[in-house]
């Protein structure tokens, strides 16, 4: 059913936290563009129904990217399924939002687990087969990996702790032709703000969806196809993309 030029045919994606919001987006848009694409998550019913609405081959792996030993087996079995890996994609992520005074600090762990450590291991995993493809790292980071805000400290420093992260791989990676592509989305509709527990926080952040036109995890998706589509030479490091409303 496709009408997508497949300007990915021949290439293998690992999109990790594929179960929902970006990182289904990403997979599906990866898979309309012919990418072999290995979809990873902890909920894997959720994956085996993005697997379904995909248009090419779609591998649901179970994964926790807080999980050294996870991600391990996660970037072997995607190896071991299609042969190689050309796009890993750290989406996975957690945004448990609240003041750092009185702050539950398991929240803490959580999100500095998933968004940092989890790309950090993932990204260690791929990089020998993303050095023999020349292939390409996205990490999902934010417009909090530029700017904190009150109320976001814990998640702001995940996200600029990522965008250092690949700023460092970048500069030791990219003359071996493995590219580093930061992407920093403002708010998209997704399920993540009903994740966050401190009820205040939760509030607001939904009221601020109220007051504009959201991205959707398509617009990010779009981005991700970009900058991965690009020829061999060019190199698209960084993406800022947020709501025409968001000020
Ligand atoms: P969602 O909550 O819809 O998606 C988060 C994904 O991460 C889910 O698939 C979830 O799957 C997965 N995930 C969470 N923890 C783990 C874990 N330990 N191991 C593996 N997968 C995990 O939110 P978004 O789509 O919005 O978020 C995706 C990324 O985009 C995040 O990194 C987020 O920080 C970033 N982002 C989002 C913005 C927004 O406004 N929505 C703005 C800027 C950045 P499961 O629970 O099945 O494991």
């Amino acid at each position: 059913m496709s009408n997508t030029s497949q300007t990915l045919s021949g290439k293998v994606a690992l999109v990790t936290g594929a179960s929902s919001g970006i990182g289904e987006a990403v997979a599906l848009a990866l898979s309309a563009a012919g990418a072999k694409v290995a979809a990873g998550a902890r909920r894997l019913d959720r994956l085996a129904t993005v697997a379904e609405r995909a248009e090419g081959e779609v591998l649901p792996l179970e994964l926790d990217v807080s999980d050294q030993p996870s991600v391990r087996a996660a970037v072997a079995a995607t190896v071991e399924r299609f042969g190689r890996l050309d796009v890993l994609v750290n989406n996975a992520g957690v945004m448990l939002n609240g003041l750092i005074e009185g702050a539950d600090t398991t929240e803490w762990e959580r999100m500095v687990g998933t968004n940092l450590l989890g790309t950090m291991y993932a990204t260690h995993a791929a990089l020998p087969h993303l050095l023999e493809s020349k292939g390409t790292v996205v990490q999902l980071s934010s417009t909090s990996g530029r700017i904190a805000n009150a109320g976001a400290g814990v998640y702001a420093a995940t996200k600029f702790g990522v965008n250092a992260f690949s700023e460092s791989l970048r500069q030791e990676v990219t003359t071996r032709g493995v590219r580093v592509v930061v992407v920093e989305p403002g708010f998209t509709s997704t399920e993540l703000i009903d994740h966050i527990s401190d009820q205040g926080s939760r509030a607001m952040a939904a009221q601020l969806a109220t007051q504009m036109r959201t991205l959707q995890p398509a617009d990010i998706a779009a981005a991700v196809l970009y900058a991965v589509g690009q020829p061999a030479h060019v190199a698209v490091n960084e993406i800022l993309i947020r709501p025409t409303d968001q000020s």
